[in-house]
């Protein structure tokens, strides 16, 4: 399929290309609805080894944000920027030429923090650009809004086992967590308190010895996690890892993660339902960054209002397990459901 076709066929408003060869940036930014508000989505750095790669991840992203923040009832659209390079390129000439990208896009896109984004990275564009969120406390922002991420997921972990096991206790249950980076640290935090047994797996040594340091069993070989006997799979670090072959693999009874895009393909969402696998829609279980991001802009941040609003997450799972059962849909379907619903009747009443 052609680009402007893929585009079409998915909502895409807009993508961006940016080049600055004098600092190495190459960057695509990805707005795709814009109707509920300026679209609003993370900075990713990634080392893709090719441009399809990279423009369907960027494209993908910006429509997970568009559901997100339609979901979690925010007044912002869906937008993704990446940036093709690995953290150990990442410079401070680099992140100020992204800024003036941003800048460039007149306030359609508000950039903040995603996979390989530091608190640091977003003071450093800030220097060129104001559409930015996620500052650090300091400087008045909302900061790294991972922690809220992982307690969105915690809570909608809650949801899920209400359904699942009749209750919302997750004591001494298993999670597999997939990824030990910002997020799933802090989710492991709230899982430890609760007696749950963690086993971790990361690529990246660093994050395996963080895992250990916190007393976590950790895998040898990080593609082992799909085959762990566990009552939660929790996908924290990439997309496209529920698929036709690790579907079959997984034994688990929910799967509830943060990372975006878990599905590789739509059809992923009725492989797991047909074994019995309650899914937690990613853009809307991992929605506790954007709400607490969404507090930062136009006023105080107020991290008891976020908490407040964050803990909501739990509410909005019950409410897509309800849709989706009384529609005999997919949870996917249901919170697509929900989402497209708020979009259209506010693009409808803009019509009239
Ligand atoms: P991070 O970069 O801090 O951590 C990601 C971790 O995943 C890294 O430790 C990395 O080594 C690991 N990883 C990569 N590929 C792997 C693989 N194949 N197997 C095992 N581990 C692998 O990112 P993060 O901020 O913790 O975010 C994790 C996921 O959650 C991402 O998909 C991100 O888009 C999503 N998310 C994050 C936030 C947030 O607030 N940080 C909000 C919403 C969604």
């Amino acid at each position: 399929m052609q680009l402007t076709e893929y585009m079409e066929a998915h909502g895409h408003e807009q993508l961006c290309v940016f080049t600055d060869t004098n600092v190495g940036l190459k960057a695509f930014i990805a707005i795709h609805d814009t109707t509920l508000g300026p679209a609003l989505g993370g900075v990713r750095f990634w080392p893709h080894k090719t441009e399809d790669d990279a423009l369907m991840d960027v494209l993908r992203l910006s429509k997970g944000m568009t559901y997100k923040s339609a979901a979690a009832g925010l007044d912002f659209g869906g937008g993704k920027a990446l940036i093709v390079c690995s953290n150990d390129e990442k410079t401070e000439a680099m992140l100020r030429s992204f800024g003036k990208c941003v800048e460039s896009l007149g306030g359609r896109y508000i950039t903040t923090e995603d996979v390989g984004a530091t608190t640091d990275d977003i003071e450093i564009i800030s220097k060129e650009t104001s559409h930015i969120a996620g500052l650090s406390l300091s400087l008045g922002g909302s900061g790294d809004p991972s922690e809220m991420t992982a307690y969105g997921i915690y809570e909608g972990m809650k949801a899920c086992a209400s359904e699942v096991w009749g209750h919302t206790s997750l004591r001494n249950r298993k999670v597999a967590v997939q990824g030990f980076g910002k997020v799933a640290y802090y989710l492991s935090k709230h899982l430890i308190q609760d007696d749950i047994k963690v086993i971790v797996a990361d690529i990246n040594s660093a994050a395996q010895a963080r895992a250990k340091n916190m007393g976590l069993e950790v895998l040898n070989d990080a593609d082992d996690i799909y085959n762990i006997e566990c009552d939660i799979f929790a996908p924290c670090a990439l997309g496209g890892i529920i698929n036709d072959k690790t579907v079959p693999m997984l034994k688990c009874k929910i799967v509830a993660g943060s990372a975006n895009n878990q599905l590789l393909e739509d059809k992923h969402a009725s492989m797991l339902q047909n074994r019995g696998i309650l899914y937690a829609p990613d853009y809307l279980i991992n929605a506790g960054g954007v709400i607490n991001i969404s507090v930062e802009i136009g006023q105080e941040y107020s991290p008891n209002i976020a908490a407040d609003r964050v803990a909501g997450i739990y509410e909005q799972i019950r409410l897509v397990i309800e849709t989706s059962k009384q529609n005999s849909i997919t949870t996917a379907a249901a919170a697509d459901f929900i989402a497209e619903e708020r979009i259209n009747s506010v693009k409808s009443s803009k019509n009239i």
